[in-house]
């Protein structure tokens, strides 16, 4: 039993039975699930939460799931007190979300895991997804432990790791030349034709739900409170929306305080359509035809833009964008000082933490949160011009003519 009353449409407030369904009949405006707050706060509380499994399915009362969920064990992620980055940085307090460490690397499996539950719940025998390539390697990954067939799509220029990443739990991947937009554009018009359940058209707004988990798990991790500031990355925007209905959500059922987060958006210059927008004053965003490394947010129509942008403006926060060589830098950066390695988006999002501070937008002492959602291992290339060996024969004297030793032995 789920606390999901209804799916009601965000611009008219139209509501809709808990169907496959994703756009209001009307107003063609995204749907999102509704619930029956009241009666979830008289069942959850911090203690209880506290007693559940560490995966994001602790917090399973607050998603729209009923029966048996699909969980590869998803969620509770390290959340890292990041200080050398933070002095580095010029920060009293910053954290590090490490999604990263999910099982199919990313923070997708969230979103898929409540989406491919929903699938079952529905009676699909198939899923489908488009994808710049971590969708499609957690959509293949669910598909394979619930017994569905999956159909992923993604475009020709994807990663090498990332096509491999989803191949292994033998979907049927569907390279499509074009963009991500294109293949994008594409599966809606599949959604007409084939009885699948797509994971981010047809289920999107079950999807949307796993991502406010990031948001829950953060600010049980911080021992119950909001963190003063939130940087994030966007592709299609939704992740970052839901980051702060998450925060929002704990406020509301009385589990933290009042939120006050600056919630700041980072995009890669290649890609920033709505961090154009945020500088442009405007809540209208114009599409962009993407070039960056930074490929797994490099949506240059993205549906949820409207919305991400409103949170950032609400919130008191910001948006900001990087070069593609100022995300390596960041990859770099943060795997130098905290040993972590992160795909792009997470270089892109602590580049843009970086010029936050050093423009003075997030203040010093403000306690920081930067979301890493995608580990770096599957897209090696864009930084292996990190590896520069010492080469040696086999001799103590070679490494001591590598490193410079002069001195004489000791004993
Ligand atoms: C999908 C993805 C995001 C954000 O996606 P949204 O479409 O904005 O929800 C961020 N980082 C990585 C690594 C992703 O794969
Ligand atoms: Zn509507």
């Amino acid at each position: 039993m789920s606390y999901a009353t209804a799916l009601r449409c965000r611009k008219c407030g139209r509501e809709y039975p808990l169907e496959p369904r994703n756009l209001c009949d009307f107003c063609f405006s995204p749907l999102e699930v509704t619930y029956d707050y009241k009666a979830m706060a008289a069942t959850v509380s911090r203690e209880k939460l506290a007693e559940g499994q560490f995966s994001m399915w602790r917090y399973r009362d607050m998603l729209p799931v009923e029966g048996e969920v699909v969980d590869l064990g998803t969620g509770f992620t390290p959340l890292v007190k990041a200080d050398n980055l933070a002095s580095e940085l010029g920060l009293d307090q910053l954290y590090i979300k490490n999604d990263g460490l999910n099982p199919t690397y990313s923070f997708k499996d969230r979103v898929v895991s409540v989406a491919v539950t929903k699938a079952r719940e529905f009676g699909f025998e198939a899923v489908a997804c488009a994808s710049t390539g971590n969708l499609a390697a957690s959509v293949a990954a669910h598909a394979a432990k619930a017994n569905l067939k999956a159909y992923v799509f993604v475009p020709d220029s994807v990663e090498p790791g990332k096509l491999v990443g989803a191949a292994i739990y033998k979907p049927t991947l569907i390279t499509v030349e074009g963009s991500y937009d294109d293949v994008n554009r594409l599966c809606r018009q599949l959604t007409e034709r084939f009885h699948w359940g797509f994971i981010n058209i047809n289920l999107r707004p079950y999807y949307a739900e796993g991502s406010k988990t990031l948001g829950y798990e953060v600010a049980e991790q911080l021992g119950w409170r909001a963190p003063d500031c939130v940087v994030a990355p966007a592709a299609s925007g939704l992740l970052f929306t839901r980051i702060w209905k998450g925060l929002d959500e704990l406020a509301m059922l009385g589990l933290i305080e009042p939120v006050n987060t600056h919630m700041y958006i980072a995009q890669a210059q290649g890609c920033s359509p709505i961090v154009n927008a945020f500088q442009a004053g405007s809540l209208h965003v114009h599409p962009v035809k993407p070039q960056t490394i930074a490929k797994s947010i490099a949506i240059g129509n993205p549906a949820d833009g409207y919305y991400a942008l409103r949170v950032a403006r609400q919130s008191g926060g910001g948006a900001g964008a990087v070069s593609d060589e100022e995300a390596i830098a960041g990859m770099k950066l943060l795997a130098q000082t905290e040993g972590i390695f992160a795909e792009a988006a997470g270089g892109v999002v602590i580049a843009t933490l970086r010029k936050l501070v050093a423009s003075g937008v997030i203040k010093k002492d403000e306690l920081t949160v930067a979301f890493i959602t995608g580990a770096g291992p599957r897209t090696q290339d864009i930084v292996a011009d990190a590896v520069q060996p010492l080469s040696i024969r086999p001799t103590v004297e070679s490494l001591e003519e590598v490193l410079n030793v002069r001195e004489p032995k000791l004993c």
